[in-house]
């Protein structure tokens, strides 16, 4: 990874000016969870619940875009999943039976910094133990 500013890293910049614009955005917003929560036994026949509320223009600001840009991250999310996989990075290897895995697209060994950013931003810290990789055995870590 890089930290010198390039000139063809603007694209870059802006995608991380992008980026920090939603998470500021997001932030700012109120959360809906404890707001939510209550109402959904009052989900009337229709299927709907009928609510005032009272939102703040932080909110309005989120909410107007926050269905298309989570799709977008999800999106990402699930492109950079299928890009970072292991896999048999074949050569020298001292035991057969668990061969050096590496990230077929970055070639870091596996599990890649870009797989584990991701599993440590969408997993809750129990469940992001060994990774299982396939025909191996877990007591082989
Ligand atoms: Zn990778």
């Amino acid at each position: 990874m890089m930290n010198s500013e390039l000139p063809e890293d603007s694209p870059r910049r802006r995608l991380r000016e992008r980026l920090e614009g939603i998470q500021v955005r997001t932030d700012k917003a109120s959360s809906w969870r404890e707001t939510a929560e209550p109402l959904k036994p009052l989900i009337n026949r229709e299927g709907y619940v009928p609510v005032s509320a009272r939102l703040s223009g932080e909110d309005l600001e989120f909410l107007s875009d926050a269905r298309e840009e989570l799709l977008v991250f999800t999106e990402l999310g699930i492109r950079l999943l299928d890009l970072h996989q292991p896999r048999d990075a074949g050569g020298i290897t001292s035991d057969a039976a668990h061969p050096i895995l590496r990230c077929r697209s970055c070639m870091w060994r596996w599990p890649c910094p870009s797989f584990r950013a991701m599993t440590e931003a969408f997993l809750s810290p129990d469940e992001t133990g060994p990774p299982s990789v396939p025909g191996e055995e877990p007591s082989g870590l």
